[in-house]
């Protein structure tokens, strides 16, 4: 087993002498038995929270009103959530009242898909009460249970149907897909913060294309913020066989450049994804990058304003776009720039001021501009005295 479950056993192990059931439950099963690296481990109990917390010293409430506790040992946390089962579903959305059970098959047939709904002993052992194993093996994603039903509990499920195809690179089930076809429109019923986080982590898996297409395919993609307009845009993405993003931010970037977005239409456009506002100025950055990139007008100041972490993730999606651009020779242009921040110029506004040069007002911002640009197009040297020369000519103009 993986470190990270060798180390959790003693945890598991308390547990059971308590006479509680413990199981690694949830993505890291899954990902274990695909031999894919995992992240965090997830452990479910027959214990309720208040018996895990008698089991053990040491224990933070991380969610318990979820049943979430989590057990410290060794520096090390770990999260244990009681067997549950959630009822009352109302509008379409997860309850966040949950009821704690003691059996495990309960908590099982709860989960989302059968390959999500595995649950391994300490020892190893895997409990496989919904054939999980055999739709790995066939590479399916699969509603444990009847999909209507499912996908009317909870309308994100369809979102997550989506992200997994793509993360994993496996296909939608047969009745899966049809049950998501008949109840995309339910998704319009979802938080955008959750469908964010799902449409990211989709556009962020081994095969992209597949999430894009199965969204195209179910009509999913009529029921997210701001895509209605703009469908066939967002179809041609298909055409890039290369997709191979790796942050937020780049997604977004891609997407607004793809619907050819102006700079108020992205802040409306990201404002209802309910993305930060730094996400927000990281992407307006980056498309004018972009969009400099593809006609070819990428100059020092463009370079300059994008910085080099953003400059290189601007030129990675360059190249899953299909542009003709020399990366190389472009980090080496950013790399030859004079100065690469602000902060490098050798002169600020109060030293303009000390020197007498300017006077307090709207021009010490203009001045400055000036000998920005043209210290970044190489045309002044970045040095106190040539500043100081070069800004007595401008004023005297
Ligand atoms: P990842 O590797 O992306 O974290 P994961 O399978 O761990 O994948 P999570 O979103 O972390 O996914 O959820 C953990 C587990 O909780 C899932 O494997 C699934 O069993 C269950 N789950 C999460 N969200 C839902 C949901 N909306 N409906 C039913 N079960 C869910
Ligand atoms: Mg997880």
């Amino acid at each position: 087993l993986p470190q990270e479950f060798e180390i959790a056993r003693p945890i598991m192990q308390n547990i059971e002498n308590a006479g509680f059931e413990a199981y690694f439950v949830g993505g890291s099963v899954r990902d274990t038995i695909l031999g894919d690296e995992i992240h965090d481990v997830d452990i479910a109990s027959s214990a309720y929270p208040a018996e895990i917390k008698r089991i053990f010293k040491h224990t933070v409430d991380t969610g318990i009103e979820h049943g979430t506790v989590m057990v410290l040992d060794h520096g090390n946390g770990y999260e244990i959530t009681t067997f549950r089962t959630e009822s009352g579903y109302q509008d379409y959305r997860r309850p966040d009242k949950v009821t704690f059970v003691r059996s495990l098959s309960e908590d099982l047939k709860r989960r989302d898909f059968t390959i999500n709904a595995l649950a391994m002993k300490e020892n190893g052992q895997i409990i496989d009460l919904f054939n999980g194993l055999s739709d790995l093996n066939s590479k399916l994603i699969k509603a444990v249970g009847n999909p209507e039903e499912r996908f009317n509990e909870d309308a994100l499920r369809m979102m997550r149907a989506v992200r997994f195809a793509s993360k994993l690179d496996f296909s939608i089930e047969a009745h899966t897909l049809e049950a998501i076809s008949n109840h995309s429109e339910l998704l319009s019923k979802i938080a955008v913060e959750r469908i964010n986080t799902e449409f990211v982590k989709m556009m962020l898996g081994q095969n992209p294309l597949k999430g894009i297409s199965d969204m195209l395919k179910t009509h999913l993609v009529e029921y997210i913020p701001g895509f209605h307009d703009y469908l066939d845009s967002f179809a041609n993405l298909l055409n890039f066989k290369d997709l191979n993003l790796q942050s937020e931010e780049q997604v977004w970037t891609l997407i607004c450049f793809q619907f050819n977005l102006g700079e108020q239409q992205i802040k409306s456009f990201l404002k209802a994804w309910k993305t930060s506002n730094k996400l927000i100025s990281n992407v307006l950055t980056m498309v004018k990058a972009l969009k400099a990139i593809e006609s070819q007008s990428l100059n020092n100041m463009i370079m300059y304003h994008t910085g080099e972490d953003l400059l290189r993730q601007t030129l990675k999606i360059a190249k899953c776009l299909s542009i003709d651009i020399n990366e190389i020779k472009v980090i080496q242009n950013y790399a030859k720039l004079t100065v690469k921040h602000k902060k490098e110029i050798e002169i600020d506004g109060s030293q303009l001021m000390k020197l007498n040069l300017v006077k307090p007002g709207p021009m010490i911002g203009k001045v400055l501009s000036e000998i920005e640009l043209n210290i970044v197009n190489g045309k002044l040297p970045n040095n106190k005295n040539s500043i100081i020369e070069y800004t007595k000519k401008l004023l005297k103009e």
